[in-house]
C-alpha cells in the first residue's frame, strides 16, 4: 500500500517540487508554469485531483500559475457539459486558473501550420493505409516495424495531399498524416505515429470548421510549447511518449521548450477510475447519475458532502512518487473524518425508529433541553431541543433478551436519553407478528440534563427525537460500489459491483432544529456518522445522505499495521 510522504494541506517534499527549486535555483526559469490538461471526454474523478491538487499547488507554492487546458482533440467523445463540469469542479476543489483557460482547439490552426511545416522538411506524409494496415505494419514490442509504400512521397505530392484532406476532399479513414521517424525503433510511439485523421464531424467549439483533427499526441506538447508551460507534469503511462514529443519540440519553430514530468496515478482501493468505465456505469445505468454518491467522480464527493479541504489534505498526505501503488480507500475517510469532526454541528436523528413511550411524563406537554451543538468547537454554541412524552428511539438500541455486554435498553434496565433523562424499560408491546413497535418506560425526574443526583451510573447513552416534533426523512446509506478492493482483477468490472451499495432509509426522523445548510453541507448524527442533504431535498421530502460513518477502518488498518502512514 502507498506511503504517505507528508502530511500538510500543501506542499511538502517530493521529486517534482524538488526538480523545480533546482530549476528557479539555477535560474534555468524566473517563474514556473504548469497545467492541468483533462481532455473534456467525462467528468474528473479523485486521481484528477490529486493532479489538479499538484499543478495548481506547486503554482501557488513557488508564486508560478497554472493553466486549466482542455485538450479538446477528439470532436466525437467531446461535450459542452463535461468542459462545463470540469470547470466548476477545479473551482471548488479551491483553485483558479484566473486569466488562463485555455483549448487546444485554439490551437487548431498553428499546428495546421508546423503539420505543413514538417511536411516541408521531409518530416512527415501522407499515408493511404488504412488503420488496419497501419496496425498490422506498426510491428510489436519485439518486431520492428515495416515502411509503409507511401512513406517516400515527395515534399510536394505530401503538401497537395494533406491540403486536400482538410479541403474535406476524402472520406474519414482514407488517408492520415505521419510523422517519419523510424519504423525500427525500440519505442512504439516512434514508428511514424499519426499526426492527423480525417473525421467529419463537427466539434463542441470549432464547429464544422475542421474535418481534419490533430491527435492527441501532435498536439499536447506543442499546446504546452504555446503556452509557455515550464514544467508539463502528468502521469507515467506517458513516460514513453516524451521521447516522441520532445521529437516535435525539437524539429518545430515552437516558442518555448517545456520539459515533462511524470509521477504515478492515483488508485484506490474498492474503487474504479477509468473515465471508459465511469462512462459505462452512467450509460449502463449501474449508478444514478455522474453525481451519484458512489462514484469517485468529483461531484459526487461533493454530493456527498466531502469537503474540498479533505481532498485536499488526502492529496498532500498520498504525496507524489514515481511509482505506481494503491491507496486505501478509508484513508481519504479518515480525511473526511479528521475535518468534519472538528467543524460539523451535531444532531440527533433515528434512523430506524422504535417508539417510546414515558408513561410517568405528563401527556401534551413539552419541554426544551440544552443540546451542545459542537463540542470540539464551543464557538458553536448550544441548541434547544423539544422533550416530550412520545418519542423515537434506534431500534437497535433495544434488546428483549440481551446478550452480556449490552449496556442499552431492554426490560428492567435504565439508560440514559443524551441531554435529557435517565428512562427505565418497563415494557416491550408487539404486535401479532412478535415483532416489538413499542417501548413503555419511565423517567426520572431528578436526572434532567442528564446526570443523577444519588451518583446512579447508566452505561448507555441513546440519541433520541420527539415524536410530535421529529422531521421525517429518507437517508441514503452508501457503500462502497465495488465489493473487491481489487475490482476487475478476474477481468470482469462488472461482476465486482457491490450488490449493497445503497441502502435506503425512508422512515427516519430527524431532530427539529436542523441548520439552514446547504446541500453537501455535513452534519454529524450523534452516534452515527457525518450526513448532508441531498439535493433531491423538495419542500414535502428530506433527503440526506451519508457522507461517512463514525467507525474508522483507517485506524484500524494502521494499528494492525496493514499500511503505514
Ligand atoms: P482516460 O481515462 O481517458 O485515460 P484520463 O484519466 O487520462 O483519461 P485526462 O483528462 O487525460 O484523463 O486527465 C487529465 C490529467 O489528469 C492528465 O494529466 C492525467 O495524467 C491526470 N490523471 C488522470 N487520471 C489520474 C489519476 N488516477 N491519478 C493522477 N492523475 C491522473
Ligand atoms: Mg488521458
Amino acid at each position: 500500500m502507498a506511503e504517505a510522504e507528508s502530511t500538510s494541506d500543501e506542499g511538502g517534499r517530493d521529486f517534482i517540487r524538488d526538480v523545480i527549486r533546482g530549476d528557479l535555483r539555477a535560474g534555468r526559469h524566473d517563474s514556473i508554469v504548469t497545467r492541468f490538461p483533462p481532455e473534456p471526454n467525462g467528468y474528473l474523478h479523485i486521481g484528477h485531483a490529486k493532479s489538479i491538487c499538484l499543478n495548481f499547488g506547486v503554482a501557488r507554492e513557488f508564486g508560478g500559475r497554472c493553466n486549466l487546458r482542455f485538450d479538446d482533440t477528439n470532436p466525437i467523445k467531446e461535450e459542452m457539459e463535461y468542459i462545463e463540469a470540469i470547470e466548476r469542479d477545479v473551482r471548488w476543489l479551491g483553485f483558479d486558473w484566473g486569466e488562463h483557460l485555455y483549448f487546444a482547439s485554439d490551437y487548431f490552426e498553428q499546428l495546421y501550420d508546423w503539420a505543413e511545416h514538417l511536411i516541408g522538411a521531409g518530416k512527415a506524409y501522407v499515408d493511404d493505409l488504412s488503420a488496419e494496415e497501419i496496425r498490422a505494419y506498426r510491428g510489436t514490442l519485439t518486431a520492428p516495424g515495416r515502411n509503409s509504400p507511401h512513406r517516400d512521397r515527395p515534399v510536394d505530392v505530401n503538401l497537395d495531399l494533406f491540403r486536400r484532406m482538410r479541403a474535406g476532399e476524402f472520406p474519414d479513414g482514407a488517408r492520415v498524416l505521419r510523422a517519419k521517424i523510424d519504423m525500427a525503433s525500440g519505442n512504439i510511439n516512434m514508428r511514424d505515429p499519426v499526426l492527423y485523421r480525417i473525421l467529419h464531424a463537427s466539434h463542441p467549439r470549432t464547429g464544422d470548421a475542421w474535418c481534419i483533427y490533430p491527435t492527441y499526441d501532435f498536439t499536447h506538447g506543442q499546446s504546452d510549447a504555446i503556452e509557455h508551460v515550464t514544467h508539463s507534469i502528468c502521469t507515467l503511462e506517458f513516460e514513453d511518449h516524451r521521447p516522441l514529443y520532445d521529437w516535435f519540440i525539437e524539429k518545430l519553430p515552437v516558442p518555448s521548450r517545456p520539459r515533462q514530468y511524470e509521477f504515478a496515478r492515483l488508485e484506490l482501493t474498492y474503487t474504479v477510475l477509468s473515465k471508459r468505465r465511469l462512462i459505462q456505469f452512467v450509460r449502463e445505468g449501474h449508478v444514478h447519475g455522474w453525481d451519484d454518491p458512489r462514484m469517485p467522480t468529483i461531484a459526487a464527493l461533493r454530493r456527498r458532502g466531502i469537503p474540498p479541504a479533505a481532498i485536499r489534505d488526502f492529496a498532500g498526505r498520498i504525496g507524489v512518487a514515481k511509482a505506481n501503488s494503491t491507496v486505501e480507500v478509508s484513508l481519504l475517510e479518515f480525511c473526511v473524518r479528521e475535518l468534519l469532526n472538528k467543524t460539523a454541528e451535531r444532531r440527533m436523528a433515528v434512523l430506524r425508529p422504535l417508539k417510546v413511550v414515558i408513561e410517568n411524563y405528563p401527556e401534551g406537554e413539552t419541554e426544551m433541553l440544552e443540546a451542545v451543538n459542537n463540542p470540539e468547537d464551543p464557538a458553536a454554541g448550544t441548541r434547544q431541543v423539544p422533550f416530550s412524552r412520545e418519542l423515537y428511539i434506534e431500534r437497535e438500541d433495544f434488546m428483549e433478551d440481551p446478550p452480556k455486554k449490552f449496556f442499552r435498553l431492554s426490560p428492567g434496565r435504565e439508560a440514559r436519553l443524551r441531554y435529557a433523562y435517565f428512562v427505565t424499560c418497563r415494557e416491550a408491546i408487539k404486535n401479532d407478528a412478535g415483532e416489538v413497535v413499542e417501548l413503555r418506560c419511565t423517567y426520572d425526574p431528578a436526572t434532567r440534563g442528564g446526570d443523577s443526583p444519588d451518583g446512579r451510573k447508566v452505561k448507555a447513552t441513546l440519541h433520541w427525537v420527539s415524536a410530535a416534533h421529529a422531521v421525517p426523512a429518507e437517508v441514503r446509506l452508501y457503500d462502497h460500489l465495488f465489493s473487491r478492493p481489487d475490482p476487475g482483477a478476474d477481468g470482469d468490472v462488472l461482476a465486482d459491483l457491490n450488490p449493497r451499495s445503497l441502502e435506503v432509509l425512508d422512515d427516519c426522523r430527524l431532530e427539529p432544529n436542523l441548520p439552514d445548510l446547504p446541500p453537501g453541507e455535513a452534519l454529524q448524527f450523534e452516534r452515527q456518522g457525518y450526513f448532508c442533504l441531498d439535493p433531491d431535498t423538495t419542500p414535502d421530502r428530506t433527503v440526506f445522505n451519508r457522507t461517512v460513518g463514525l467507525r474508522d477502518s483507517w485506524v484500524k488498518i494502521q494499528a494492525k499495521g496493514g499500511a503505514k502512514a
